[in-house]
């Protein structure tokens, strides 16, 4: 094993010695044997390079956890709004007005807030979605309009509303059932007081 020997010094007297950067635990180096004599107690030797290489990688990897925090962040970025932040308060909003964004036809019993929305990012004007309302999840791939992102992630939300036990056969997935609750959550979201609040913009059906 090569072993490249460091400077360790007392703190006290300041007084030097060459060890291993790793001494063992009762090698006499790592003390200056005089000072402890002195106080009584154990004084222990620093080695200074070592410290300074400790703490360079130390900030290194600070630095390198900020960095990849940014980059996790700056991916739900949209015109500088993070998309993740509307999702809870768009389940919430349509769970709560169930009642009057379904047919009256339609189950209730729907919890929309347990919805487990994934996502994603692309560099094009527009987004699109997915919803498995079997898997109770949404997959929302974020482009670079706003507007067009909260639209589809509400689009994905009317599916989720009206979900599994509505499947008349003639009932197609964007017919008119389906329009009609798509309807009325963009009216309910573009209403909204959080729309306001965080001066969202408004949504358009396309
Ligand atoms: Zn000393
Ligand atoms: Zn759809």
């Amino acid at each position: 094993m090569t072993n490249k020997l460091k400077r360790w010094s007392c703190p006290q007297c300041s007084a030097g010695v060459l060890a291993p950067s790793r001494p063992r635990k009762n090698n006499v180096k790592r003390y200056c044997l005089s000072c402890s004599e002195k106080k009584g107690v154990l004084v222990e030797r620093v080695c200074p390079s070592l410290d300074k290489k400790r703490s360079e990688r130390k900030s290194a990897s600070i630095k390198k956890a900020k960095t990849k925090q940014a980059t996790i962040a700056e991916r739900y970025l949209i015109e500088s709004y993070d998309i993740r932040k509307a999702i809870k308060p768009i389940a919430k909003m349509m769970t709560t007005q169930i009642d009057n964004i379904l047919p009256v036809n339609m189950s209730r019993h729907k919890n929309l807030r347990n919805v487990i929305v994934q996502v994603w990012r692309k560099e094009r004007h527009s987004s699109n979605g997915h919803a498995e309302t079997f898997g109770n999840r949404i997959h929302v791939t974020c482009g670079t309009n706003l507007s067009d992102a909260l639209f589809v992630l509400i689009h994905e939300f009317a599916h989720m509303a009206i979900g599994r036990d509505y499947r008349d056969d003639s009932i197609k997935s964007h017919g008119r059932e389906f329009r009609s609750v798509q309807r009325s959550a963009v009216k309910l979201f573009n209403q909204s007081n959080f729309r306001l609040r965080h001066q969202l913009p408004e949504v358009t059906i396309r």
